[in-house]
């Protein structure tokens, strides 16, 4: 019998520029913990990369997240309008604050918050009046949108931009999953008020586990900073002048977080070719249909992902998702859509029809940085056989 090939995984960080220098520097040094030069590099690292003045450095994406729905004055018993097909941890952070998040359906193409169906919800079903947005359904007041970048290519933000500022609302972006895609020619989260990243051990730059938010004013940075460190405003006594959150990264996070952001450009490089690549050959399988870009993007393709037609392909995404596990292929499915999940069920969904159809198609492929071509032709030959086998249609 034929030894087994060793399986491929689905996403797996890549830690090859300086990462052990910088940790042994840490180490050498004793400087481990929350205070370190590496965490104000990496910041300043950070915001220089996504074209923002200033960036803070969190303890994760959902604590950035947080923080961001805080400093934009979201209260409780507000409403923010989000995407329903994300992972959950910004509909979780919304509700940190005691607000409710309003849940927006995703266009088919690229999988992002439907920016056309936010307008008509904004223009027709909220009533606009005082300077003060309600929503007509709950009589709750809307105070900010938080469009989430999904799968490493950005939400079309620019008419959100517009809309929050005529309806005086704050533009949250949660970009954690696209850090090094370009949404019109600028690095994504650029136009909002603050974006958000992750450095989580599946996200394109990894600290382990890290966040950061990244904004244009300096006074909402310095705000940020002191919300994130427990709010202490004396350096000897212990006085603290607010409620505030132990948020910090630490230094070792951060010393491994630098070391990464020098080498975002070569992963965003080589995601890029592994997608030229499926996408060439994924047009030879029935029922698959590759990723798409839209014209003013540019994706990172942070996790590649094909949508299934079962009909054609000859089985669904999750018999596939099986099929291929047996082969030692990891693939997975998309979160489910926030106005489906137990945790949220009680909010306002507007019209996420495509979300759940999207949730029912998708599969992400294989994708790391690391993935070579020998196994990228290994799972391409499986989704082809897998498609034979079941009889699906060929491709017109
Ligand atoms: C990864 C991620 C986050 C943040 O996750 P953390 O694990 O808290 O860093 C937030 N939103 C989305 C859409 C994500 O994918």
């Amino acid at each position: 019998m034929s030894k087994a090939p060793a399986p491929i995984p689905l996403f797996e960080p890549r830690l090859a520029g300086n990462e052990w220098k910088y940790v042994k520097e840490c180490l050498d040094t004793g400087w481990i913990s929350s205070v370190g030069a590496f965490v104000g590099k990496f910041e300043a690292a950070l915001a220089r990369r996504v074209g923002m003045r200033r960036a803070v450095a969190t303890s994760n994406g959902t604590s950035a997240i947080h923080v961001a729905l805080m400093l934009s004055g979201v209260k409780p018993d507000d409403e923010v309008v989000v995407s329903s097909l994300t992972f959950i941890a910004p509909a979780n952070a919304i509700r940190y604050v005691g607000a409710h998040p309003v849940f927006m359906d995703a266009e088919p193409d690229y999988c992002q918050l439907d920016v056309e169906k936010t307008l008509r919800f904004l223009n027709k079903e909220c009533r606009w009046s005082k300077g003060v947005l309600t929503n007509k359904a709950t009589g709750r007041r809307v105070r900010a949108l938080m469009p989430v970048d999904v799968l490493g290519h950005p939400a079309d933000v620019a008419p959100l931009r517009a809309a929050a500022r005529k309806y005086g609302l704050a533009l949250i972006e949660d970009s954690t999953e696209a850090i090094g895609s370009l949404y019109r020619g600028r690095p994504t989260g650029k136009i909002a008020d603050f974006a958000c990243f992750s450095f989580n051990g599946n996200k394109l730059v990894t600290t382990g586990g890290g966040g950061m938010l990244a904004t244009d004013d300096p006074a909402m940075a310095d705000r940020a900073k002191h919300l994130t460190t427990q709010a202490k405003c004396d350096p000897i006594e212990y006085v603290h002048d607010a409620v505030g959150y132990n948020y910090r990264l630490t230094n070792l996070q951060a010393a491994v977080g630098a070391a990464q952001l020098e080498q975002l450009s070569g992963f965003v490089a080589r995601k890029r070719r592994i997608a030229a690549r499926y996408e060439k050959a994924l047009r030879a399988v029935p029922g698959v249909r590759p990723m798409l870009e839209a014209k003013w993007a540019r994706s990172t393709y942070w996790m590649y992902t094909v949508l299934i037609d079962a009909k054609r392909f000859g089985m669904d995404s999750r018999a596939l998702l099986r099929r291929l596990a047996e082969r030692g292929i990891s693939t997975r499915p998309l979160w489910q859509p926030m106005h489906l999940s137990p945790a949220h069920k009680l909010n306002q969904a507007f019209e996420c029809d495509i979300a759940g159809r999207l949730y029912r198609d998708a599969l992400s492929l294989p994708c790391s940085v690391a993935l070579t071509e020998a196994q990228q032709d290994r799972v391409v030959a499986a989704l082809k056989e897998l498609s034979a086998s079941a009889g699906g249609k060929r491709n017109p």
